[in-house]
């Protein structure tokens, strides 16, 4: 299987989708950024307005933030692969619902199949939820203001919820907390 064959596939897919009522208002589906061979992947929600406008995650006032815990480990933006669990914008930046997440996870799912990361790390709730389902851990959820910064070995992979980045932005006590967090990621490259 030719992995950046396939997720050119996907891309392709995903840019002609219509399988739930958020292609509407999308200006640009939000695929995926990074290296095709990372052992890191991170799977944050949906799109907000800048990505939805250059189809690029997290590259926003969340996404500045995530790069600053990103340098702060000395890992490189480039050499990790970040998505979406929602590959379209909600409206007005809402929560995405049930029947996006469900129509929308086949793309993640091929996603991290492809890839095939050694470590995955969730930022924020649902992509914690979509995460623990996914490994066969519903019985170990708790809230993410709990689970955070856990970590979980599962089907080969580690695994390791975090809050969301935009939670930080205007709070330093969350920025302190996902630094701390932030650097587990470190003990799991080589
Ligand atoms: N928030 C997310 O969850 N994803 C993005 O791509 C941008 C902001
Ligand atoms: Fe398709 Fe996902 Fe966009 Fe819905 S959010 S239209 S399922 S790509």
């Amino acid at each position: 299987m030719n992995v950046d064959e396939e997720l050119r596939k996907i891309k392709e897919e995903v840019l002609a989708c219509k399988k739930c009522p958020l292609f509407k208002e999308r200006i640009t589906p939000v695929i995926g950024q990074g290296s095709h061979s990372s052992k890191i992947m991170f799977i944050g929600e949906a799109p907000g307005a800048k990505e939805d406008a250059t189809g690029v995650p997290f590259c926003g006032r969340s996404g500045d933030f995530l790069n600053e815990l990103l340098s702060f480990i000395g890992i490189k933006r480039e050499d990790v692969y970040i998505c979406n669990i929602v590959k379209c914008r909600p409206p007005k930046n809402r929560d995405p619902n049930d029947l996006e997440i469900s129509s929308c996870k086949n793309y993640l799912e091929r996603q991290i199949e492809l890839i095939n990361p050694k470590i995955i790390c969730s930022l924020g709730r649902y992509s914690m939820q979509f995460m623990m389902n996914n490994l066969g851990l519903l019985n170990e959820i708790e809230p993410i203001g709990k689970i955070h910064g856990k970590v979980f070995n599962k089907e080969g992979r580690v695994f390791i919820p975090f809050y969301h980045p935009a939670v930080a932005i205007y709070n330093s006590n969350m920025k302190d907390s996902l630094k701390k967090d932030f650097e587990k990621i470190k003990e799991y490259v080589d």
